[in-house]
């Protein structure tokens, strides 16, 4: 029969009874890390997991469970019961537990804890008899009853906030802890009456219906759309499922010598090595983040810094922090990796609640595996491993202006690091949808929730007016690599008047401002910025990465100035360089429509002329820029319908420059109108009726490298790529055009360079039949975009109507634009692959499309043994890293 719960603490470890510590698929992050901090000896209170196997099948079984689950959760309950010699509902010693969900991966879209379960109108008397403390008592019950209502039974939790603040006010009082017993107890009766009349049910005083209701809900919530949408944005299976924790609570509420805090080994903003956290004093759990009360500081030095006067935990609780600390240092060497960590002090003992690898920004991430793999705590190549390739991109994007002038509207923590401009929005729904518009957002919350996920995904950078450096919007922009400043306490907003004020400074919807998640600035307008810095720590990075990786790195660019970016970062050459938007230039489109409007040879003889000289410039400064590297040019390839002139005055252009009437152009236009033109005229279909345009073009090509190979002494390889090939004879035709062409210049200037023939494998029928086309063709690049809509039938510019829900419905794992669709359109790349090679064993194989800068996609072409991936010039880093990554993942397989 399958086990179903694990328990850990009192010196019961089944996470680790086969020799593993807490196991993370089965019980997820919080489980495996409670068993396995339990199991080296750290004061963790007992409890239990329900692993996700539960899950997954409470799902399978429609929404029940095996009679075995209640026999396994009373021996867990037991256990705890055991441990603590406290019972469960019992009215002499009553035991309460906390129910906590825990995926694989952390997931803020989930089930939010119950804390204090256990407690009903009997057995809160007896904990107050046990305690000594009413107080304490009646804080927990009514904590529970709250948490419960919300978290369980789905009340709307404003009319319990709003209970609290009512006898808040009428007593005078500002912060919860100013209540005292009895006011606990009169918010308890309050809170019940609510209850009642919203759910139509007294509050359960069952303890074990409040169990099961509890564990109920922690499944539930991995199907809430919360829950979804986190999924969907971090690609995380649904079949995963969550875990449950059941675990004896320990008391951070009783009174100035307990506390709750939350805590990082290391400065997860930068990465500095030094604790760094925030702790409250008398509180429980959620109080740190929610942002009630502003929380103090872990260590002195971080309190002397912010200038902040409350006492540091290191100085206020020296003892236990002292012991903190250690424990800090044990659990960092122990899991090898910078921690994030809650913990509760209850009348001066420690107890830790959570450990696990802590999210950091990508410089920190940068930072720490530099450091730990100097400090010998990890290996150079578990430093390459660790860096999240695409949070690099966070690094590589321009930072403000150090010297540029700052009209500062105000300050909050620097919450995560970065500037954004934008226009200010105060919900996620308008974030969302402004984003969408094509706007730059930066949302602007009193403080944000787990339902603002999307909101803050399509926003530019946040701004919280309330909550610490741990708060919801701090963790959750950090890591997203969103830049945030969080607690910006001068900040008012006015959200039915979408208006914020800031001093006298009166602020609407869809005004601009900065913000500089470093300093924790907020500026009025958009402040300039410069680019990043690439030595130092990147620099070491990405040398470890260099020298493991195996697949080369190209970009797609087709300007000098990308060029010279990509090189910068790193590229070893251009995997596509697309000719079209050369046409598209002011100065040329006329000589282009003049060109494509043509009613034969001649007359687009007669354009191209103009262009050549154009086209020839292109090349010679991309040329110059990567002399000495391979650069794979594509020859035109998109439909000639976008080339077509709309407006009276284009077509009047076009008619001066030809001498041909504006009526016949617009008949000859009229003509060339296409119902489907991605798979209209296009792509090689232009060259094999319009031999000339590639001539023109294959000329321009060769003429500047030699022009290059003279001025420089150094040529570089052009690779010349036919594009949107079906059949070899196709291809073999076009091959033809551009090696004529290429013997014509060579002999016209008495010199040759060395250039390469290949296609592009976009269509199915062309990678079925690579064999065939390989025996002239010397390179293939697949380009990814267009197979993956050929050979889905879908187009990306009308998938995202339908997208989301066939990745939501698990139809697709991811987007497919995305990220390959390893099924699918990568057996065509395989088949392409082995066909091509089998035929020509030294063709070239590489990748270009947006997959080349996806990390997934990427291990992918290293799985496949492809020559190179060729990205855009900013991914070009996160493609080395992520190459770094392959190899060394398909080294140990
Ligand atoms: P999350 O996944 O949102 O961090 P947790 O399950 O970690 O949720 O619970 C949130 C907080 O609740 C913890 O940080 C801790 O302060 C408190 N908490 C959870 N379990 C217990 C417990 N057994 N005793 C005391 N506090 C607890
Ligand atoms: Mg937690
Ligand atoms: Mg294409």
């Amino acid at each position: 029969m399958t086990q179903y719960v694990y328990r850990f603490g009192g010196g019961v470890d089944d996470g680790g009874k086969n020799g593993v510590t807490g196991d993370k698929t089965l019980l997820g992050g919080k489980g495996a890390n409670l068993d396995g901090m339990a199991a080296i000896g750290l004061p963790v209170p007992p409890g239990f997991t329900i692993t996700t196997e539960m899950c997954t099948r409470y799902y399978a079984d429609g929404e029940t469970y095996p009679d075995s689950l209640r026999d396994e959760v009373a021996n867990g309950i037991a256990h705890i019961e055991g441990v603590t010699g406290n019972g469960f509902g019992s009215t002499d010693n009553p035991l309460l537990v906390s129910v906590r969900s825990g995926a694989r991966v952390s997931m803020p879209g989930m089930m939010d804890t119950v804390l204090n379960l256990g407690l009903n109108d009997d057995t809160v008397e007896a904990l107050a008899r046990v305690s000594g403390d009413e107080r304490f008592a009646w804080d927990s019950y009514r904590r529970f009853i709250q948490m419960y209502s919300d978290v369980v039974l789905g009340l709307d939790h404003s009319r319990f906030e709003d209970a609290l603040e009512i006898i808040k006010e009428d007593n005078g009082y500002y912060l919860d802890t100013e209540l005292g017993a009895d006011q606990w107890r009169a918010l308890v009766g309050e809170y019940k009456r609510l209850v009642e009349e919203e759910w139509g049910k007294p509050f359960p005083q069952d303890v074990h219906e409040q169990l099961w209701g509890a564990i109920s809900a922690v499944f539930g919530s991995w199907q809430s759309e919360r829950a979804k949408v986190y999924r969907r944005l971090n690609a995380i299976p649904g079949e995963w499922g969550t875990a449950v924790n059941v675990q004896a609570m320990v008391f951070g509420n009783m009174g100035d010598t307990s506390a709750t805090g939350v805590a990082f080994t290391r400065n997860p903003a930068d990465g500095t090595r030094a604790y760094y956290g925030e702790y409250l004093i008398n509180a429980q759990g959620e109080d740190v983040v929610a942002g009630i009360r502003t929380p103090q500081y872990l260590t002195k030095a971080a309190r002397e810094e912010a200038n902040a006067k409350p006492l540091s935990m290191e100085e206020a609780m020296p003892e236990t922090y002292g012991e903190l600390a250690r424990v800090f240092d044990l659990l960092e060497t122990h899991y090898r990796d910078m921690q994030d960590i809650e913990f509760t002090v209850e009348r001066g003992k420690l107890w830790m609640l959570q450990t696990r690898s802590g999210k950091r920004t990508a410089k920190a991430a940068l930072k720490m595996a530099v450091d730990m793999a100097q400090e010998g705590l990890i290996t150079e190549e578990e430093a390459v491993a660790r860096v999240e390739a695409s949070a690099l991109d966070q690094l590589l994007h321009p930072t403000l202006d150090p010297d540029a002038a700052r009209d500062v509207l105000t300050k909050g923590l620097p919450a995560s690091p970065g500037a954004a401009s934008g226009i200010i929005v105060f919900d996620a729904d308008t974030a969302e949808k402004r984003a969408n518009a094509g706007d730059d957002v930066i949302l602007v919350r009193i403080e944000t929730s787990p339902e603002d996920i999307h909101g803050m995904h399509a926003a530019k950078g946040i701004l919280t007016a309330r909550g610490g450096m741990t708060s919801h919007a701090a963790v959750v922009a950090r890591g997203m690599g969103r830049p945030c400043v969080s607690g910006a306490g001068s900040i008012s907003i006015d959200n039915a008047a979408k208006m914020m004020r800031i001093g006298n400074r009166e602020l609407p919807e869809g005004t601009i401002i900065t913000i500089d998640g470093a300093s924790g600035e907020v500026m009025a307008g958009e402040v300039p910025t410069v680019q990043p810095e690439l030595a130092g720590d990147f620099g070491t990075l990405m040398a470890w990465a260099d020298k493991v990786r195996r697949l080369k790195v190209r970009t797609n660019a087709e300007t000098p100035a990308d060029c010279r970016t990509a090189r910068e970062f790193g590229a070893e050459g251009i995997g596509l360089c697309r000719t079209e938007h050369m046409f598209f230039d002011a100065a040329r489109i006329t000589a282009v429509r003049q060109m494509i409007l043509a009613e034969d040879e001649a007359g687009r003889r007669a354009a191209l002329a103009k262009l050549l000289p154009e086209q020839r410039k292109d090349f010679t400064q991309i040329f110059e820029v990567m002399a000495g590297l391979p650069v794979t040019i594509r020859l035109l390839d998109p439909p000639l319908h976008e080339f077509l002139p709309h407006q009276e005055h284009e077509f009047a252009d076009v008619a001066a420059a030809t001498g041909v009437s504006v009526d016949q152009l617009k008949r000859r236009a009229n003509e060339l109108h296409e119902f489907n033109p991605m798979l209209g005229h296009r792509g090689c279909r232009l060259g094999v009726t319009y031999p000339e345009i590639y001539e023109m073009q294959a000329r321009a090509i060769f003429e500047a490298a030699l022009d290059v190979q003279k001025a420089s002494g150094e040529a570089p390889i052009p690779e010349v790529m036919i594009p949107l090939v079906a059949t070899a004879r196709e291809f073999d035709l076009m091959k033809a055009v551009v090696d004529k062409t290429a013997e014509a210049v060579f002999a016209e200037r008495g010199e040759r360079i060395g250039y390469l023939v290949g296609t592009m494998i976009e269509l199915p029928r062309a990678a079925l039949m690579a064999g065939d086309i390989a025996k002239s063709a010397e390179f293939f690049s697949f380009g990814t975009n267009d197979l993956t809509q050929t050979t889905l039938g879908v187009s990306r510019d009308d998938a995202g109507r339908f997208l989301v829900q066939y990745v939501d419905k698990g139809i697709f794992a991811t987007d497919p634009f995305v990220s390959i669709d390893v099924e699918g359109v990568g057996q065509l790349i395989e088949i392409a692959a082995e066909r091509g090679r089998a035929t020509r064993p030294a063709i070239k194989l590489g990748i270009c499309g947006e997959h080349g800068g996806d990390p997934a996609s990427i291990a992918f072409c290293e799985a496949t043994d492809l020559d190179y991936v060729s990205a855009s010039p900013y991914r070009v880093p996160i493609a080395r890293l992520a190459a770094a990554q392959a190899a060394l993942k398909s080294r140990k397989s």
